[in-house]
Protein backbone atom coordinates (compact mmCIF):
# COMPACT_ATOMS: atom_id res chain seq x y z
CA UNK A 1 0.00 0.00 0.00
CA UNK A 2 1.03 3.45 -0.51
CA UNK A 3 -0.37 6.77 0.61
CA UNK A 4 2.46 9.51 0.66
CA UNK A 5 0.51 12.65 0.93
CA UNK A 6 -1.22 11.43 4.34
CA UNK A 7 -4.62 12.17 3.25
CA UNK A 8 -7.04 9.92 5.26
CA UNK A 9 -8.56 8.37 2.21
CA UNK A 10 -10.30 5.56 3.79
CA UNK A 11 -12.58 8.40 5.78
CA UNK A 12 -13.35 9.67 2.39
CA UNK A 13 -15.18 6.70 0.88
CA UNK A 14 -18.89 6.08 2.13
CA UNK A 15 -19.94 2.69 2.69
CA UNK A 16 -23.10 1.27 1.61
CA UNK A 17 -23.80 -2.43 3.15
CA UNK A 18 -26.46 -4.61 0.77
CA UNK A 19 -25.61 -2.59 -2.35
CA UNK A 20 -26.27 -4.09 -4.53
CA UNK A 21 -27.03 -7.11 -2.98
CA UNK A 22 -27.17 -8.58 -0.07
CA UNK A 23 -24.00 -9.16 2.04
CA UNK A 24 -21.81 -6.81 -0.01
CA UNK A 25 -20.28 -3.78 1.68
CA UNK A 26 -20.41 -1.28 -1.44
CA UNK A 27 -17.41 1.17 -1.22
CA UNK A 28 -18.44 4.18 -2.89
CA UNK A 29 -15.19 6.37 -3.77
CA UNK A 30 -17.79 8.99 -5.50
CA UNK A 31 -17.53 10.70 -2.13
CA UNK A 32 -13.53 10.66 -2.12
CA UNK A 33 -13.60 12.25 -5.48
CA UNK A 34 -15.58 14.94 -4.71
CA UNK A 35 -13.65 16.07 -2.04
CA UNK A 36 -10.60 18.61 -3.94
CA UNK A 37 -8.13 17.91 -1.96
CA UNK A 38 -8.28 14.02 -1.94
CA UNK A 39 -9.24 13.25 -5.27
CA UNK A 40 -5.96 15.64 -6.03
CA UNK A 41 -3.72 14.12 -3.54
CA UNK A 42 -5.18 10.51 -4.83
CA UNK A 43 -3.80 10.93 -8.23
CA UNK A 44 -0.49 12.24 -6.98
CA UNK A 45 -0.27 9.26 -5.01
CA UNK A 46 -1.20 6.66 -7.92
CA UNK A 47 0.59 8.42 -10.33
CA UNK A 48 4.02 8.88 -8.63
CA UNK A 49 6.08 5.54 -8.73
CA UNK A 50 5.34 6.02 -12.95
CA UNK A 51 6.10 10.07 -12.87
CA UNK A 52 9.84 9.08 -14.76
CA UNK A 53 8.61 5.66 -16.70
CA UNK A 54 7.36 7.66 -19.89
CA UNK A 55 4.32 5.63 -19.91
CA UNK A 56 2.31 6.37 -23.35
CA UNK A 57 -1.12 5.04 -21.92
CA UNK A 58 -3.32 5.09 -18.90
CA UNK A 59 -5.85 2.25 -19.73
CA UNK A 60 -9.22 3.25 -17.33
CA UNK A 61 -11.63 0.36 -16.65
CA UNK A 62 -15.46 1.20 -17.37
CA UNK A 63 -16.68 3.15 -15.71
CA UNK A 64 -14.99 5.06 -12.76
CA UNK A 65 -11.38 4.20 -13.93
CA UNK A 66 -12.71 6.70 -16.33
CA UNK A 67 -12.50 9.93 -14.03
CA UNK A 68 -8.90 8.30 -12.23
CA UNK A 69 -7.87 7.14 -15.88
CA UNK A 70 -8.37 10.78 -17.41
CA UNK A 71 -6.81 12.67 -14.36
CA UNK A 72 -4.05 10.52 -14.17
CA UNK A 73 -3.41 10.48 -17.94
CA UNK A 74 -3.12 14.04 -17.71
CA UNK A 75 -0.56 14.10 -15.20
CA UNK A 76 1.54 11.08 -16.79
CA UNK A 77 1.29 13.17 -19.95
CA UNK A 78 -0.26 9.92 -21.51
CA UNK A 79 -3.06 9.26 -23.66
CA UNK A 80 -6.16 7.77 -22.44
CA UNK A 81 -7.64 4.29 -23.43
CA UNK A 82 -11.12 3.18 -22.46
CA UNK A 83 -11.79 -0.38 -21.68
CA UNK A 84 -15.50 -0.75 -22.13
CA UNK A 85 -18.43 -2.49 -21.32
CA UNK A 86 -19.97 -4.05 -24.58
CA UNK A 87 -22.22 -1.56 -26.82
CA UNK A 88 -19.74 0.96 -25.88
CA UNK A 89 -17.42 1.52 -28.52
CA UNK A 90 -18.09 2.84 -31.87
CA UNK A 91 -15.42 1.12 -33.90
CA UNK A 92 -13.59 -2.66 -34.45
CA UNK A 93 -13.52 -3.91 -30.69
CA UNK A 94 -11.29 -7.03 -29.36
CA UNK A 95 -13.72 -8.29 -26.04
CA UNK A 96 -13.13 -10.64 -23.26
CA UNK A 97 -15.39 -12.45 -21.21
CA UNK A 98 -14.94 -12.94 -17.25
CA UNK A 99 -16.59 -14.28 -14.86
CA UNK A 100 -19.27 -12.49 -12.20
CA UNK A 101 -20.99 -14.02 -8.78
CA UNK A 102 -24.18 -14.34 -10.95
CA UNK A 103 -23.32 -14.91 -14.83
CA UNK A 104 -20.43 -13.24 -16.93
CA UNK A 105 -19.82 -9.92 -18.33
CA UNK A 106 -17.24 -8.74 -20.98
CA UNK A 107 -14.85 -5.39 -21.82
CA UNK A 108 -13.90 -4.25 -24.86
CA UNK A 109 -10.68 -2.19 -25.93
CA UNK A 110 -10.52 -0.45 -29.45
CA UNK A 111 -8.53 -2.85 -31.59
CA UNK A 112 -6.03 0.25 -32.30
CA UNK A 113 -5.90 1.36 -28.83
CA UNK A 114 -2.74 0.67 -28.09
CA UNK A 115 0.58 0.55 -30.16
CA UNK A 116 3.21 -2.65 -30.00
CA UNK A 117 4.97 -2.28 -26.71
CA UNK A 118 3.44 1.19 -25.49
CA UNK A 119 4.12 1.33 -21.50
CA UNK A 120 0.51 1.16 -19.86
CA UNK A 121 -1.03 1.68 -16.84
CA UNK A 122 -4.03 -0.02 -16.24
CA UNK A 123 -6.46 1.40 -13.55
CA UNK A 124 -9.77 1.18 -12.12
CA UNK A 125 -11.44 2.35 -8.79
CA UNK A 126 -11.12 -1.05 -6.91
CA UNK A 127 -10.17 -4.48 -7.17
CA UNK A 128 -11.79 -7.70 -5.61
CA UNK A 129 -11.84 -10.87 -7.51
CA UNK A 130 -9.34 -9.47 -10.09
CA UNK A 131 -11.52 -11.11 -12.37
CA UNK A 132 -12.63 -7.39 -14.28
CA UNK A 133 -8.66 -6.17 -14.19
CA UNK A 134 -7.87 -9.78 -15.53
CA UNK A 135 -9.83 -8.96 -18.58
CA UNK A 136 -8.27 -5.87 -19.04
CA UNK A 137 -4.76 -7.23 -18.99
CA UNK A 138 -5.70 -9.18 -21.58
CA UNK A 139 -7.13 -6.70 -23.93
CA UNK A 140 -4.06 -4.76 -23.77
CA UNK A 141 -1.54 -7.46 -24.07
CA UNK A 142 -3.59 -8.58 -27.03
CA UNK A 143 -2.83 -5.22 -28.34
CA UNK A 144 1.17 -5.65 -27.29
CA UNK A 145 1.30 -3.36 -24.77
CA UNK A 146 3.92 -3.48 -21.97
CA UNK A 147 1.86 -3.23 -18.74
CA UNK A 148 3.81 -1.32 -16.44
CA UNK A 149 1.18 -1.75 -13.20
CA UNK A 150 -2.30 -2.40 -12.67
CA UNK A 151 -3.67 0.35 -9.67
CA UNK A 152 -6.38 0.92 -7.79
CA UNK A 153 -7.80 3.25 -4.98
CA UNK A 154 -8.96 0.40 -3.10
CA UNK A 155 -7.97 -3.40 -2.78
CA UNK A 156 -10.49 -6.16 -0.94
CA UNK A 157 -7.52 -8.75 0.08
CA UNK A 158 -10.04 -11.17 1.46
CA UNK A 159 -11.02 -11.77 -2.16
CA UNK A 160 -7.19 -12.06 -3.42
CA UNK A 161 -7.59 -10.21 -6.98
CA UNK A 162 -4.74 -8.55 -6.24
CA UNK A 163 -2.56 -11.76 -6.45
CA UNK A 164 -4.31 -13.11 -9.24
CA UNK A 165 -3.09 -10.06 -11.05
CA UNK A 166 0.65 -10.18 -9.79
CA UNK A 167 0.39 -13.79 -10.69
CA UNK A 168 -0.14 -12.20 -14.44
CA UNK A 169 3.62 -10.93 -13.70
CA UNK A 170 2.03 -7.60 -12.83
CA UNK A 171 2.95 -4.93 -10.67
CA UNK A 172 -0.11 -4.24 -8.34
CA UNK A 173 -0.45 -0.88 -6.08
CA UNK A 174 -3.06 0.55 -4.39
CA UNK A 175 -3.77 2.88 -1.84
CA UNK A 176 -6.05 1.19 0.64
CA UNK A 177 -7.18 -2.07 1.55
CA UNK A 178 -10.11 -2.68 3.50
CA UNK A 179 -10.05 -6.04 5.13
P1 LIG B 1 -13.66 -7.77 -9.52
O1 LIG B 1 -13.74 -8.06 -10.99
O2 LIG B 1 -14.28 -8.85 -8.68
O3 LIG B 1 -12.25 -7.46 -9.08
O4 LIG B 1 -14.55 -6.48 -9.26
C1 LIG B 1 -14.04 -5.20 -9.50
C2 LIG B 1 -15.04 -4.32 -10.18
O5 LIG B 1 -16.31 -4.38 -9.55
C3 LIG B 1 -14.59 -2.87 -10.12
O6 LIG B 1 -14.91 -2.23 -11.36
C4 LIG B 1 -15.36 -2.28 -8.96
O7 LIG B 1 -15.79 -0.97 -9.24
C5 LIG B 1 -16.55 -3.21 -8.77
N1 LIG B 1 -16.72 -3.68 -7.37
C6 LIG B 1 -16.58 -4.96 -6.93
N2 LIG B 1 -16.82 -5.06 -5.63
C7 LIG B 1 -17.08 -3.80 -5.19
C8 LIG B 1 -17.36 -3.24 -3.88
N3 LIG B 1 -17.43 -3.97 -2.76
N4 LIG B 1 -17.57 -1.89 -3.81
C9 LIG B 1 -17.48 -1.13 -4.93
N5 LIG B 1 -17.22 -1.59 -6.16
C10 LIG B 1 -17.02 -2.92 -6.30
Amino acid sequence: LSNDTCVDYKARIRTIPDYPAQGIMFRDVTTLMSDAEAFAAAIEDLCRPYEAAGIAKVAGIDARGFILGGAMAVRLGAGFLPLRKPGKLPYETWSESYELEYGSDALHMHVDGVSEGEKTVLVDDLIATGGTAEAGVKLLRRGGADIVAAVFLVDLPDLRGANRIRKLGIEVRSLIAFE
